[in-house]
């Protein structure tokens, strides 16, 4: 099975994605984590993202394809992926369904988690606070929201037009979104 956790910077994607990874047998491809690990290695594609990450903006669709991409195979041979963070934009949407079509396989589930943002902010800032990630300072935490309003959240409607999106509440405690997350998997689409 391949799912997309979708929704807002700090819905709690992350959180989620890998307790998925522990209790089904997936693997987690968040585009984030990947883009942060280039920039922690100084790699030529870290060097050239790193000022992006930095400002909240998106980094161009090719590289975060071709990330997912080289990945793949990996997800397949567990089971299945958890996309986080991916895809970001229409076009990363329709390039991944080309590329699972290609490998014969497509996506099953997108879990849409909503949380109001007013909650999304006080969580932001106690991220902030507790680890220091530099795109979660008020300000370019603003501007991540602003670009999901205006280039992720158009997907919403992508899938819901193939009958694959399922709304959860991502608000309240970690271990009742996971079970609300876990009966959307388990429904009949
Ligand atoms: P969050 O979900 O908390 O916003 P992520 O770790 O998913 O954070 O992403 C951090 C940053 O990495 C984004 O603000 C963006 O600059 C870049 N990024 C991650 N995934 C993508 C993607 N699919 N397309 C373009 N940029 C991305």
């Amino acid at each position: 099975m391949n799912i997309i956790l979708f929704g807002p910077p700090a819905a709690g994607k992350g959180t989620q994605a890998k307790r998925l990874v522990e209790t089904h047998n997936m693997v987690q491809l968040s585009t984030g984590d990947m883009l942060r690990a280039e920039i922690a290695s100084a790699s030529e594609l870290g060097k050239t993202v790193k000022d992006i990450l930095a400002s909240g903006q998106l980094v161009s669709d090719a590289i975060v394809i071709d990330l997912i991409k080289a990945n793949l195979p990996r997800a397949e041979a567990a089971g299945g992926a958890i996309f986080d963070g991916f895809p970001r934009t229409v076009a990363q949407a329709e390039a991944l369904d080309a590329l699972l079509q290609g490998r014969g396989a497509k996506i099953d589930r997108v879990v849409r988690l909503k949380v109001d943002e007013a909650a999304l902010i006080s969580r932001i800032e106690k991220r902030f606070a507790d680890q220091g990630r530099a795109d979660d300072n008020p300000d370019t935490y603003k501007e991540r929201l602003a670009v999901y309003n205006a280039q992720t959240a158009p997907l919403l409607p992508y899938y819901a037009a193939q009958n694959k999106l399922f709304e959860v509440d991502g608000m309240g405690a970690v271990d009742d979104v996971a079970a609300r997350i876990d009966e959307a998997l388990s429904e009949t689409a």
